[in-house]
């Protein structure tokens, strides 16, 4: 198998091994690291229809991976994808909303939210690239999280030997479930900081304190390290590439498509991490035809895949769909650094437009290079109508992120001429369980539902959906807060060397 390195998107300088990608998360040079080239599957689609999870995850990722033995990527992929996920399955799709249209449910793993599909294997690949790379400091994961990165991040993270974990997230961004599901994580190795600022503000935070060469040197000094588990880091974005491999080979084996047929896919999008990981399915020799972005009212991609200009000087708005608020999508660096030719002078370029006026433009060549997307959006009436017409034409409940996605689509179908069903056969990325945003998803099924408290409805969700409460959000009813820090954003490595008792 060939070798894939890894270098930054800013410069081609000191190219690295899978496993040292990992380990440093963000490059030296401030960018984000990508493949030398992008792989190209060496299985056959009908031999992927007959294969597990587990067996398809394995297929994929040891294609990027290539540093990491046989033995190391199948014991990191069995430890991971085991009985943590409600269902064998691991991904399941239902067919929902249209014929032909598909939810490939992301949510079944350990905090009920797509992010568990990368990160209950980031922790043992992050571990094996350690042992791996003979490093001795202790790992301090710093994440920054729009509500489910950071209670993946600490499941994944919490109680792992030779690790800590440092979560930031925006005191008044997430959803109550999802800031309860933080507070109350156990684990000595373990810190949760509420920060009164936005998303975009933890997320530049904690891209300052990694580049921070000083702060490095002195952490190094009392033996610690920083890394990443945000989608910034490619032991992130690997992973997510195997569901879309293996919702193809599900649709292929029961036959709801013919070897080598084309599908769309729609993604809820924020950090661009997910599509992103599409995008490189697609490129692998995956056959998809269209990557369709969806955004809700925070429609800097919306407005990007339409103008080609990318800007950020805008309102931020709070929406139902708080792990979709951002305004600085990280993961598109990697794509925008791709459709420049691989040029890392390019996107260096534009990037530094970005931090500098908050606005970049790409040229028209890049411009047509960005074929194989488009975007869509859905306003917050929009994704509440999407959540009812599911739930009344099949009883189907779906999270306000997937929600955003499914209208998406409908818009789609609409500009495209395909609503009639003849259109390809199209996956929906569903990255929530319903019952993480009980309140907006109660709300757009019927008003009523207003007055009662999280956990009647969630109680009132199960009833009316035929589903059980999930196991991760029955664990939080009763559990004790155990975090109540809070800062200012510019606090934030005072915080980190409080923790560490720097
Ligand atoms: C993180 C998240 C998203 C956005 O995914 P990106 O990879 O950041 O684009 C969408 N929906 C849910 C529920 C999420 O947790």
């Amino acid at each position: 198998m060939e070798e894939v390195l890894y270098h930054s998107t800013r410069s081609k300088g000191a190219a690295v091994r899978a496993s040292e990608a990992i380990l440093k998360g963000l490059a030296g040079d401030g960018g984000l690291f990508v493949p030398d080239h992008i792989p190209a599957l060496d299985k056959s689609l009908s031999e992927l229809a007959d294969m597990t999870y587990r067996q398809t995850a394995y297929e994929v990722m040891k294609l990027y991976l290539t540093d990491f033995t046989e033995e190391e990527l199948k014991s990191c992929i069995e430890r991971a994808y085991d009985s943590k996920f409600d269902t064998e399955e691991i991904a399941p799709l239902r067919e929902a909303g249209a014929p032909g249209s598909y939810y490939l449910e992301l949510f079944h793993g350990a905090t009920i939210a797509f992010k568990d599909m990368a990160l209950s294997i980031l922790p043992h690949l992050m571990i094996t690239a350690a042992k791996k790379n003979q490093v001795k400091n202790e790992i301090v994961i710093l994440t920054a999280t729009s509500g489910d990165t950071g209670k993946a991040a600490l499941a994944g993270f919490a109680g792992v030997e030779g690790t800590r974990i440092i979560v930031f997230y925006p005191k008044n961004g997430v959803s109550p479930i999802q800031e309860k599901q933080m507070v109350t994580q156990k684990g000595d190795n373990t810190l949760v900081v509420g920060i009164h600022g936005n998303f975009d503000d933890a997320q530049t935070g904690v891209k300052k304190l990694f580049s921070d060469k000083e702060l490095a040197a002195e952490m190094d000094r009392k033996g610690f390290q920083f890394s990443s588990a945000n989608s910034i880091n490619i032991g992130r974005l690997v992973p997510q590439i195997c569901y879309y491999v293996y919702a193809y080979a599900r649709l292929l084996k029961r036959g709801a498509i013919e070897e080598g047929e084309q599908i769309d896919v729609v993604v809820p999008t924020g950090n661009f991490g997910n599509i992103l990981a599409a995008y490189y399915a697609k490129h692998m020799g995956l056959p998809i035809h269209k990557l369709i972005c969806a955004s809700n009212e925070n429609k800097v991609l919306y407005d990007f895949f339409r103008t080609g200009t990318y800007d950020r000087n805008r309102e931020f708005v709070l929406t139902s769909s708080p792990s979709m608020d951002i305004l600085i999508s990280s993961n598109l660096e990697r794509l925008i650094y791709h459709i420049a030719g691989n040029d890392p002078e390019k996107n260096r370029e534009l990037m530094n437009g970005l931090s500098r006026d908050g606005v970049y433009e790409i040229t028209a060549e890049m411009k047509g290079a960005l074929k194989d997307f488009c975007g869509y959006y859905a306003d917050e009436a929009e994704t509440a109508e999407e959540i009812k017409r599911l739930y009344e034409r099949d009883g189907y409940v779906i999270d306000p992120h997937t929600a955003v996605a499914s209208r998406a689509l409908q818009k789609y179908l609409q500009e495209n001429g395909g609503a009639s069903g003849e259109g390809p056969r199209t996956v929906i990325a569903s990255t929530a369980s319903p019952f993480k945003f009980t309140r907006s998803v109660m709300n757009a099924i019927d008003k009523k539902y207003d007055s009662m408290g999280d956990f009647e409805l969630a109680d009132e969700l199960s009833r009316i959906s035929g589903v059980k409460v999930p196991k991760a959000l029955d664990e939080i009813r009763t559990a004790p807060v155990v975090h109540d820090k809070q800062c200012d954003t510019d606090r934030m490595e005072d915080v980190v060397r409080d923790f560490l008792k720097l």
